[in-house]
């Protein structure tokens, strides 16, 4: 157990920036351990990092920026005509852009890419040789951890696959998080249709499984468990997702006897946390998540934000010389202008989710000199 009356920050004093190996598997017990979860963003650019950035320092929190297959795709540019080549060189740009700017913000960050299925195993093989590369030049990889989620699939093919991509990934300081039982909603065109209903078995973890995978992966590196218990990807009208996280409480409960390490041994993460209720969001973290994935509300944050801005000066998005006043609009057109309000938009919904979390305050960054 940690000792509750010092601050993670003080015991860890982890260096500011990405972290990875050692240090990542510190920070992700630490929240487990403690109590609280980071929210972990899907970004697609610049801005939408630096805001993220942006809201870590202010919050004095630690955050999890994560890269979909499409989000890598977006990074790299869609008129990249070649979009298994843009998916790999998208995500190694970004994680070449928070290597570089991260530590600069005073917080620790874990650079992760989201769901892998199978067509998309040769995306993770790439990234692994880009972080083999990064590894020999700098002696660090390029992320924290990856996803491979191949919960559609039977729980032997998936256990055995994960098992030959971690054997690669543990040696260069990477986690694997892996997925069980599958998360309703789809997400860049991975995913399973959340008209199968709520009720449906397989939205709901089988906490044997979760022991299953959890005794042939863990000898195997550093792993961290999506279990679904009935989340969904995507906001959509209260009624429609029925939440059970008290699967999760029996995971560990599961696990914890039979292998003994601690009451509550795994590593757990939630995925579809847009829209959901605080409640519900409260008790996960108590079982142990230490991530959950926040994508829709962090999209409409910034569209909406955008949108408004529009709205109001709606003249300066079609005329360079304003008909009503005769003034140049050159200053309310500039894109800096509208991004930056879509990123103080991501900002703003960003502290809502780090209270939400537990996470506010509570860096493990050791403090940097400011000259
Ligand atoms: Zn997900």
């Amino acid at each position: 157990m940690t000792d509750k009356a010092t601050p993670a920050s003080d015991r860890l004093g982890l260096k500011p920036g990405v972290v990875t190996g050692a240090d990542y598997r510190r920070l992700v017990e630490t929240c487990r351990d403690e109590g609280y979860a980071l929210p972990a963003v899907n970004v697609v650019g610049t801005d939408s990092i630096n805001a993220v950035l942006e809201a870590a320092a202010r919050n004095r929190a630690d955050v999890i920026i994560q890269l979909s297959n499409g989000g890598a795709r977006f990074y790299a540019g869609e008129g990249m005509k070649d979009a298994d080549q843009a998916r790999v060189l998208g995500a190694v740009a970004a994680a070449r852009h928070v290597h570089t700017v991260a530590a600069a913000y005073g917080v620790c960050v874990i650079l992760h890419t989201d769901h892998a299925d199978r067509k998309l195993l040769p995306w993770i093989s790439g990234l692994i040789d880009a972080s083999e590369e990064a590894v020999r030049e700098t002696g660090r990889p390029l992320f924290s951890s990856h996803m491979i989620d191949l919960s559609a699939e039977p729980l032997e093919d998936n256990i055995a696959e994960c098992a030959a991509f971690l054997r690669r990934m543990t040696p260069l300081g990477i986690g694997l998080e892996i997925e069980l039982g599958v998360t309703g909603g789809e997400e860049d065109g991975v995913g399973h249709d959340v008209d199968d209903g709520a009720d449906n078995a397989h939205l709901y973890t089988q906490p044997e499984d979760v022991l299953k995978a959890y005794e042939a992966l863990s000898p195997l590196g550093f792993v961290t468990i999506a279990a679904s218990f009935g989340n969904v990807h995507g906001v959509y009208a209260p009624g429609n997702v029925k939440l059970r996280p008290e699967i999760l409480r029996n995971s560990q409960a599961v696990v914890a006897q039979a292998t003994g390490r601690g009451d509550r041994p795994l590593a757990l993460v939630f995925h579809g946390g847009s829209g959901s209720e605080q409640a519900k969001i409260t008790e996960a973290v108590s079982y142990g998540v230490f991530k959950m994935n926040i994508d829709t509300d962090i999209q409409f944050a910034f569209a909406s934000s955008i949108g408004r801005y529009v709205h109001e000066h709606a003249e300066a998005f079609s005329h360079q010389i304003a008909p009503s006043t005769g003034k140049p609009t050159k200053k309310l057109y500039d894109p800096r202008k509208w991004l930056r309000v879509g990123e103080q938009g991501i900002v703003a919904r960003l502290e809502q989710s780090f209270a939400d979390l537990g996470a506010t305050g509570r860096s493990v960054a050791r403090a940097v000199q400011v000259s």
